[in-house]
C-alpha cells in the first residue's frame, strides 16, 4: 500500500519544495520578496519515520505588505489533521468496497468512522460545488462517477503514464490547497 511507503511521503516533500521554491521566485501580489513563515503541522495517519517530512507546511510572509502566500501542496488538503494521502486513500477505498485486506489495512491508520463520513460528505457534495471542479471535470473521459467520488476520480489517473495514480491525482488537486480555497477545505476536518 503505497500510503505505508515511506519513499512516498519523501517524495512528496520534494514536490512541496518544488511547488514552494516556485512560489517564493513569483514574489509577492505586490512584487515583494517573500520570506519563509511555516506553519507547524502535527498530520496523523502517518508512518513514524516520515513524520519529520510532515510536521510543516510552507508558507510565506511578504517583507512589504506582510501578506501571506501559502503554496499548493501535495501533502496537505487544507486544514485536515490528516494528510491529502490519507485522506483520498481512506475516501476511495471505503467508496469501492475494497478487498478484506485492504479494509483490514485501513483499520490500523485508525481515522474515526465520523471523521470518514465527513470526508464522504465534503467529496460528493462540497467538492463537486467547487469551480476547481466545475472546470476541472471535463478533462475525464469517461466522466467521474460523482456519486462515487474520490474512488472513480483515483481511478481516472490509473492510466496516466506515471507509475503512481494518487501522487498524480495530489498533484492534480493541489491548487485546492492553496490561498482561498483553503478556507473552503477547513470544513469537514
Ligand atoms: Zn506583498
Amino acid at each position: 500500500m503505497t500510503t505505508r511507503n515511506p519513499n512516498f511521503y519523501h517524495l512528496l516533500l520534494h514536490i512541496d519544495q518544488d511547488l514552494a521554491e516556485q512560489t517564493r521566485a513569483q514574489r509577492c501580489r505586490c512584487g515583494g520578496v517573500l520570506h519563509s513563515a511555516r506553519y507547524p503541522r502535527k498530520p496523523r495517519g502517518l508512518p513514524d519515520e516520515t513524520r519529520s517530512c510532515f510536521d510543516f507546511r510552507y508558507s510565506f510572509c511578504c517583507a512589504d505588505c506582510r501578506c501571506r502566500t501559502t503554496p499548493f501542496s501535495v501533502r496537505f488538503l487544507g486544514r485536515r489533521v490528516y494528510a491529502a494521502a490519507i485522506m483520498v486513500v481512506v475516501s476511495a477505498t471505503r467508496d469501492s468496497a475494497g478487498t478484506a485486506a485492504a479494509m483490514r489495512q485501513l483499520d490500523t491508520l485508525g481515522v474515526p468512522p465520523s471523521t470518514i463520513a465527513r470526508w464522504r460528505r465534503w467529496w460528493t457534495t462540497d467538492f463537486v460545488s467547487t469551480p476547481f471542479w466545475t472546470l476541472g471535470q471535463a478533462m475525464f473521459v469517461p466522466p467521474v462517477v460523482t456519486a462515487q467520488m474520490p474512488a472513480s476520480l483515483l481511478e481516472r489517473f490509473v492510466s496516466t503514464p506515471t507509475p503512481e495514480p494518487l501522487l498524480c491525482l495530489l498533484r492534480w488537486l493541489s491548487p485546492l490547497t492553496s490561498g482561498s480555497a483553503v478556507s473552503t477545505l477547513s470544513e469537514g476536518r
